[in-house]
Formats: C-alpha cells, structure tokens, sequence
C-alpha cells in the first residue's frame, strides 16, 4: 500500500472528548473513527489488525474442530423470554426496538438463546453431538459508561463459540481444550506472560467461570494474582473457602488491575431445558445437551495491546498483529535514485508476498518518521541517498529502536527469518 494512497491521515491531536489512550492514538494513527462515545469505526489500517487478531483467534478455534458461522444481529424476544433474560432488569445492556409489522426485536449483545434454538434443527441424536459453533459478531450493548476506547464498546466485536456436548464429562473436556486454545492466542498476539487465567463467578453446575485477564494499568477491573501458579481469582469470590479449595494463600496474591480479554463458562443443562433442545441417547432415552459459552474481546483485546505495548511516541505493535510486516519509508530529498531504489525494494517486497506500508509521500523526512512511530509498524526499512551509497536499507525495530544495516541481497532474508 502507498501511503499517499491511503485515504486516511495522521493527526497530531485526538478529539477533546477522547480519554482513554488506546483510542486517542487509534484515532490519531488513523486506525479508527469516532461517532460518538463508545462507537468507533474500523478503517483500513484499524481493519487489518483486527483482521490478524481474528485470523489467530480463527485458527485457533479451528484446530479444537470449531466451525464458523454468523449470527445476525436482531434477535426475538420470545427467546430470551423463556430463559428470562428479554427483560431490563436481568440484562441491563439491551438495545431493543420495535419492528413496523409490529413487534419488539432485540439487538444481539449475545448469543446462546438463538444459537441454542438453532441447532435444534440439527441436533436429533447423540451422533449429532458434539458441536462446537463460532462466529466473530458485532454485539450491540448499552454499557453505561463508555470511558474506555475501544476497550469498552457500546458495538463491538467478540468472537463467541458455543459448544454441544452430550454430558458433563465430554463438556469438560471440550472446556479443558478452550482453555488451552485461549492462552495459545494470547501467547500469539504477544500478551502472554502478562495474561492470566482467573477463577470468576457465574456458570451453572459450575462453581466458577473463567476469565482471561491481562496486566493493564487501565484496565477495568481488580482480580488477586499468583504469578509462581500463573493463576488469578476475581474480587467477588476471593473467600477463605475459594483460598483454601484453590490451594492459595492470601498472602501469596498480589492485588493488579487488568482487564478481561475473555470469558468462558458452562451452561450445564439450564439453558437447553428452557430452550427445549434435547438429544436421544444410545438407548433412545431424550437428554438435555449441556452447553458451553466462550466469549473473546477482539477490539478490546486491539485496545490492550495498545495501552500496553505504546510508548510516548505512539503504537507499538507485537508482529503478528502490525498491520504491515513492514513500513517502507523513502527519504529522498528530491534524488530520484533514491525514489527508484525505493519503488524497486517496494516491488521486491510485493514479489516475496510481503506486505509494507511505502510512505512515498512528498514530506519532510520528520513527519515521516513521527508518523511511522505513531503507527507502529513493528519493523520499518528506510532509504536515504546515505543508504544508497552504503549499497542496502537501514531496518529499525519499532519496538526497540534497534537498527541495522542491511545489504539489499539479504532484506527479504531477515524480514522472514524467525527472531
Ligand atoms: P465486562 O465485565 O468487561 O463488562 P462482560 O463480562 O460483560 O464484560 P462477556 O459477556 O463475558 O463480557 O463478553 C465476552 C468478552 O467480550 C469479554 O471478555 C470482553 O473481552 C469482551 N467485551 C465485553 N463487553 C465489551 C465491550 N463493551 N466492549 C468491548 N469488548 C467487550
Ligand atoms: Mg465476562
């Protein structure tokens, strides 16, 4: 992508009403647009980091057998009347509207009452089972307060999965394996040593559900962390009894703040009662299917990685999710040499399938530099007449500042080697 093409620009100040950092740089760098508090468009370079954070999250989710779909996002309210949930007082981030042909219709903020309705076209006997469905979604919430960027959304989007199992026992491990899979996501979006798996409430024939919590100074919420066990409980149920059935002392839990990237519980068989889906087993006998729930933050999970990754100069993206694998900057000084060398390293690129973000723009060398910091590539090749007569590129890595001069044989080498 040239950047002169781009049809968005660099801004030096965020809107006024803009507090939380990760949205004022998003905003700034051009990753997002504001509509108003807690609505945010994603643009092209916004689009391509959610795009990676959802191609990890993908990945992952196929590889424990999850099958895609999308949900839409208006739902009846019959549904969620049977499982008691249509009303304000049991969920209180509803969006509702009513339809012209009459009706109310709710705006999907989850989705386990019309998914579980759903498969009941599909679920007829235990050789129906398992399944595992996932979608990523935009949820419609009414959050009250929206102070947060994109880490708190009043839209946003969530990757859901929802799993069918025929008892408890195949449901746990299923669980066991969404676990795994989660923590692999964010090892790979670079947030691992700093995301904990966290005892919380909620789940039915359960006593916990579980969070993925990452370090983050602005983040929401107050949990207890053992770093030595890499475990962490919720504040609301930090008991002696929690303590003791956990094997942890209170002593041992350091009190952080961090926000939830994820969530996921079990539904036992509450919500397949309610909902009336049920399986024939291998004697014929009719058994409730047990359902789990797992929820992911995709833009809130764009947000962490910005309030924790960035520094005074702006976004500091980890590499699997940089928008581009490189951003090419061409510092000529009107030497057309220099342009041409340029233009030729950006085809090179192109040629090994390696995306870069060229800044071929006619401005001063400084505006290139402060945007490329504020963008945050993780890797960056300048070109200047002293590169030339040096006979190759200078690479410098975003995060570090750590630079290197790189003969133009080896530069598709060292972007693909592994660190
Ligand atoms: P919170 O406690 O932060 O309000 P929640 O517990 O209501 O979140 P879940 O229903 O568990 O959220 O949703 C699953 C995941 O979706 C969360 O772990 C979080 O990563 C993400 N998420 C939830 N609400 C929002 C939001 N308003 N904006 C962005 N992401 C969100
Ligand atoms: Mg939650």
């Amino acid at each position: 992508m040239r950047q002169s093409q781009l049809f968005t620009k660099t801004r030096k100040l965020a809107p006024k009403d803009e507090v939380a950092k990760n949205a004022q740089l998003l905003i700034r760098g051009g990753f997002i647009h504001k509509e108003m508090a807690g609505v945010y468009d994603l643009l092209p370079l916004g689009m391509r980091v959610a795009e990676n954070i959802k191609r990890i999250v993908r990945e992952e989710m196929n590889a424990i057998g999850g099958q895609e779909i999308i949900m839409s996002s208006l739902q009846r309210k019959e549904l969620w009347e049977k499982t008691d949930r249509w009303d304000d007082e049991k969920v209180d981030v509803w969006f509702k509207s009513e339809l012209k042909s009459g009706g109310e219709v709710g705006f999907g903020w989850s989705h386990e009452e019309p998914i579980t309705d759903m498969m009941k076209n599909y679920v007829d006997s235990y050789r129906d089972l398992p399944k595992y469905t996932y979608q990523f979604q935009t949820k419609l919430r009414n959050e009250l307060r929206s102070k947060s960027g994109i880490m708190r959304g009043r839209e946003f989007v969530m990757k859901d999965m929802y799993s069918y199992s025929i008892d408890e026992k195949a449901h746990k491990e299923f669980y066991d394996k969404v676990t795994a899979a989660y923590l692999k996501v964010f090892e790979r979006v670079g947030l691992g040593d700093r995301t904990f798996l966290t005892f919380a409430s909620g789940g039915a024939f359960t006593q916990f559900s579980h969070e993925f919590q990452t370090l983050c100074e602005t983040g929401e919420d107050t949990v207890y962390l053992n770093r030595d066990k890499k475990i962490a409980i919720n504040k609301e149920v930090l008991t002696d009894e929690v303590l003791t059935q956990l094997k942890l002392k209170r002593d041992d839990l350091e009190e952080v703040t961090a926000a939830e990237v994820g969530n996921i519980f079990s539904f036992g068989d509450v919500k397949s009662k309610e909902l009336d889906l049920y399986y024939k087993d291998e004697k014929g006998k009719k058994k409730p299917v047990i359902l789990g729930s797992y929820g992911l933050g995709i833009t809130r999970l764009m947000g962490v990685l910005v309030e924790v990754f960035a520094d005074d100069k702006g976004i500091v993206w980890p590499e699997e999710v940089s928008p581009y694998k490189v951003h090419l900057i061409s510092i000529s000084g009107g030497n057309s040499d220099v342009v041409a060398e340029a233009d030729h390293v950006y085809k090179l690129l192109a040629e090994h399938g390696i995306e870069a973000l060229y800044d071929d723009r006619d401005v001063r060398a400084g505006e290139k530099f402060a945007d490329a910091d504020l963008i945050g590539i993780s890797k960056r090749l300048v070109m200047s007449e002293k590169t030339l007569s040096e006979g190759g590129v200078e690479l410098i890595h975003r995060k570090d500042g750590t630079t290197a001069m790189v003969p133009e044989i080896a530069i598709i080498e060292r972007l693909t080697e592994k660190k």
